[in-house]
């Protein structure tokens, strides 16, 4: 009977024939601009993903309200290497908080409360020892907006610098560290060395160490101004002052602070610090401007 059909109609068999073909035409296209876009797809669902586990832990903890907008994954790329490479030559005038030594019970909590309070976004060197010790401050740090990078695990010079080899696998150790803790597949791509990069009883070490770094895509930062709350300051206004003083007439600036748990000082001299490069006139930004 269909054989009938075809054969008695064969103008209506032509034209079945071209409308399938359209339509056959039509899922082909169909199929290949989906095949072409996955990975914008796939890029849209992560931000989303991470977006949203942010916002429920956030509602789960109930303490803190506020949601960072920047991807929280940090990308270390060929763009992102150059502007650590510029960081003290950037066109507007930048400044970098940067607290190394902690996370601590004590120090870090109310630091985060000023940053909060002055809606500035800081860089955090945390070292694996404590942040071992304190991972919910750990982790409010990173739900702040805040950039948590790499200071080692140990701190101690004859165990970091013993080779270079030791320098990487306290950083991947930290970064372990960090990532059980915060429950992501989180990496700063970016460490800190006890003392500075350069100089010093272990130059030789440091200089391999930062060749190890480079081939393992992380990059390393110092600073180019002090607030000598480490060594030497004694008293809150020696410690602005000597802030003021190093960041002087610089367009950009990396400022080195600690939030160790004797650093109450840093703490109390901080409202002073960031009202000043506020009317100064700095933009402040962390290392989410960088490795994205
Ligand atoms: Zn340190």
């Amino acid at each position: 009977m269909m054989y009938d059909l075809i054969e008695v109609t064969p103008k209506k068999n032509n034209k079945k024939i071209i409308i399938t073909s359209i339509i056959i035409l039509a899922i082909i296209i169909i199929f290949t601009i989906l095949l072409v876009k996955p990975s914008q797809f796939l890029n849209k669902q992560q931000n989303n993903i991470s977006d949203n586990s942010i916002i429920s832990s956030d509602n789960v903890n109930n303490k803190t309200k506020h949601v960072s907008s920047v991807n929280m994954n940090p990308v270390y790329t060929e763009a992102g290497k150059e502007l650590v490479k510029n960081i003290y030559h950037s066109e507007e005038k930048t400044v970098y908080l940067t607290f190394d030594d902690g996370p601590s019970k004590t120090v870090t909590p109310l630091i985060l409360d000023l940053l909060k309070q002055e809606n500035v976004k800081a860089t955090f060197f945390v070292l694996g020892s404590r942040a071992e010790l304190n991972p919910e401050i750990l982790k409010r740090e990173y739900k702040e907006g805040h950039y948590i990078a790499n200071h080692g695990y140990s701190h101690i010079y004859g165990n970091i610098y013993s080779t270079p080899q030791a320098v990487l696998d306290e950083y991947n150790k930290t970064q372990d560290i960090i990532k059980n803790i915060l429950g992501t597949d989180y990496d700063g791509h970016l460490f800190r060395f006890p003392g500075g990069s350069s100089g010093g009883k272990y130059a030789t070490i440091k200089t391999e160490a930062k060749v190890l770094l480079e081939q393992n895509n992380i990059a390393y930062v110092d600073w180019n101004s002090l607030s000598n709350d480490a060594a030497g300051a004694k008293t809150k206004e020696a410690i602005i002052e000597n802030t003021k003083s190093t960041i002087g007439n610089k367009n950009s600036v990396v400022i080195l602070m600690h939030d160790a748990g004797d650093k109450i000082l840093t703490y109390e001299a901080l409202p002073e610090i960031i009202a000043y490069l506020k009317k100064q006139g700095y933009k402040f930004k962390n290392f989410y401007s960088i490795m994205k």
